[in-house]
């Protein structure tokens, strides 16, 4: 019998995207005046660790008459690996997930710091100054930040090559820290009314036992789906998160994890494959 197609696929939704409230090259209006010219019909900002952008995103999306999603993508340490989850259709004005959002916030200028004194080991000085040029909100250093700072100054030739070298686990720059606990992330989102996505799964350094451990947690903690389709996942990986969202029971998401033009090749607003036949898109539940 062939695959039933879920009604919602239909929708062009991007349920995944960044402004310059968190690690995004563009406003909260601007990213979603170019969703709306990309031909998005159901869009999300997801910015790291923020709401703040939201209410001014959200007024742009009923100018343009674009439906709307309020998102946030919680940074999440589960088994010494970071994790993103996605949080969905959340009150952003929920008080207990706002100085959620802001605890987990607060260790980034730190960490930061430490970053800037890793890159001076090797012989890069004054990249906090530096990163600190390319950040929009004081609360949000992430390292891309650095990143666009070692690419504008000619170190790197491009954010990727930055990553590689100098920003991950073993490398200069690196500095490991311990964001929000998996069900503590998934219940804040439930608890404002939203609902947790597991973002990018195919990103995730751990093995294939490892990643099925950590689908089943999310699933007990109250998740309720989990990105299938993003910018960063192969036709491959797109099978085998299909396959898993079946086999787990769990809804499917779809986003492209824009950060700004030309940031990241093949990563668009709108851009992103359709959801696999036989799953069922998480956002039915926005429609
Ligand atoms: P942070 O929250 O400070 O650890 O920064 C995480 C962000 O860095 C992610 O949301 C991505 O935007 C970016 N990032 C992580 N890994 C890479 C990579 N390999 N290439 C490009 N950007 C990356
Ligand atoms: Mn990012
Ligand atoms: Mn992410
Ligand atoms: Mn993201």
């Amino acid at each position: 019998m062939a695959l039933q197609e879920h009604p919602a696929s239909a929708v062009a939704a991007d349920l995944h995207s960044h402004s310059t409230v968190s690690d995004g090259l563009l406003t909260p209006s601007e990213v979603v005046a170019r969703a709306a010219g990309r031909g998005v019909e159901l869009y999300a900002l997801t910015d790291h660790d923020e709401v703040s952008g939201l209410a001014e995103a959200e007024s742009a999306a009923r100018a343009l008459r674009l439906p709307f999603v309020h998102g946030v993508e919680v940074s999440v340490t589960w088994a010494s690996t970071t994790v993103h989850v996605l949080g969905l259709g959340i009150d952003p004005d929920h008080r207990p997930l706002r100085r959620a959002l802001a605890q987990v916030r607060s260790g980034r200028t730190e960490r930061a710091r430490q970053m800037a004194e890793g890159l001076a080991t090797a012989g890069i000085d004054d990249a906090y100054e530096g990163a600190l040029r390319f950040v929009r909100n004081p609360e949000l250093i992430s390292r891309t930040h650095f990143a666009r700072h070692l690419v504008e100054t000619g170190v790197c030739y491009d954010v990727r090559d930055v990553f590689r070298r100098f920003l991950v686990a073993g490398k200069p720059g690196y500095v490991p820290h311990r964001w929000a606990d998996l069900p503590e992330a998934v219940d804040w989102i439930g608890a404002a009314g939203g609902v947790a996505v597991l973002a990018h799964p195919g990103r995730y350094r751990v093995g294939e036992l490892k990643l099925h451990e950590l689908v089943r947690e999310f699933k007990e903690a109250g998740g309720t789906a989990i990105e299938v389709v993003t910018s960063n996942h192969t036709p491959d990986q797109v099978r085998r998160f299909a396959r898993m969202a079946e086999e787990m029971e769990l809804e499917a998401s779809r986003g492209s994890d824009f950060h700004g033009p030309d940031e990241a090749e093949n990563v668009e607003l709108g851009v992103v494959p359709a959801l696999p036949r036989g799953l069922v898109p998480v956002w039915h539940r926005f429609l």
